[in-house]
């Protein structure tokens, strides 16, 4: 182990006593929420609706910021953070229930999108293009506009995309709340297998109680606070995690 790695957070996401305060309705949306997530971990967060999932998940990928209280992404609080937009297009993996696909570019050209600010030249962006689409298993329809996909063939394209820049870790809010239950089991499969083979960090908001038990480990919300923390039970954990404290 060396220095690098002995003083590294052992946690990718920490929050300490996280608010978000919506001061219009004077919601908390979400209230004094400390929690941690290791780097390799699969986490489903559940709870009602209104329970502050997504504020809670927006604050985690800096896509909002709190009223009070910090998250520490990879040890360094997101409040110090100078670019966080570059942070979060370097490090960061977005899926969401809408797949925001642009209508008049591919399949392909689609998931380049997030690349064209990289290093990339333009052969080295296509083939890394064609490699995530095989790996969601779209190489047949590669150059398919997104109108002539189906809706789970649109959502694989979306996580293809976000895949793009190498992230660390994917952050998913409710990625199958507008597909059936055959394209759905089909996400959580792909989600599976990035977890378990590439070792992907995984967030992600659910409704779905069943594939909410596939993660590792489960979060819930109610009215803005973390009701409980738990990890999964009948859970085969392949690669087993060091103990971890809430
Ligand atoms: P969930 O994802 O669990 O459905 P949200 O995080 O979307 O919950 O919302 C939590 C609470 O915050 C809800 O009461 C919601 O109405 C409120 N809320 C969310 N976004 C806003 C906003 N932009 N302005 C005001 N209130 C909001």
């Amino acid at each position: 182990m060396n220095r690098h790695d002995r003083d590294r957070d052992p946690f990718l996401f920490r929050t300490e006593q996280l608010c978000k305060l919506y001061p219009d309705g004077q919601v908390h949306a979400v209230e004094d929420v400390n929690i941690s997530i290791r780097r390799g971990e699969y986490v489903a967060i559940m709870g009602p609706s209104g329970s502050g999932k997504s504020t809670l998940l927006n604050l985690l990928g800096a896509l909002d910021r709190p009223t009070s209280g910090d998250v520490y992404f990879d040890g360094e609080p997101l409040s110090r953070v100078k670019n966080v937009d570059r942070m979060r297009s370097q490090t960061l993996g977005f899926v969401f229930q809408s797949f925001y696909l642009l209508p008049i570019l591919t399949a392909i050209e689609n998931v380049q999108v997030p690349m064209f600010e990289g290093p990339l030249s333009t052969s080295a962006r296509i083939a890394r293009a064609k490699e995530l689409l095989d790996l969601v298993g779209l190489s047949h329809r590669i150059n398919h506009m997104p109108q002539k996909l189906s809706v789970g063939e649109r959502q694989r394209v979306a996580i293809a995309r976000s895949l793009a820049n190498e992230p660390i870790a994917l952050l998913a809010d409710e990625p199958t709340g507008n597909l059936d239950s055959v394209a759905a089991e089909g996400i959580f499969e792909l989600f599976a297998h990035l977890h378990r083979k590439q070792g992907m960090t995984i967030v992600l908001i659910t409704h779905d109680e069943e594939f909410g038990h596939r993660a590792q480990r489960t979060i819930r919300m109610q009215d803005g606070h973390i009701k409980s923390d738990m990890f999964t039970e009948r859970k085969k954990i392949r690669t087993p995690l060091p103990p971890f404290a809430v």
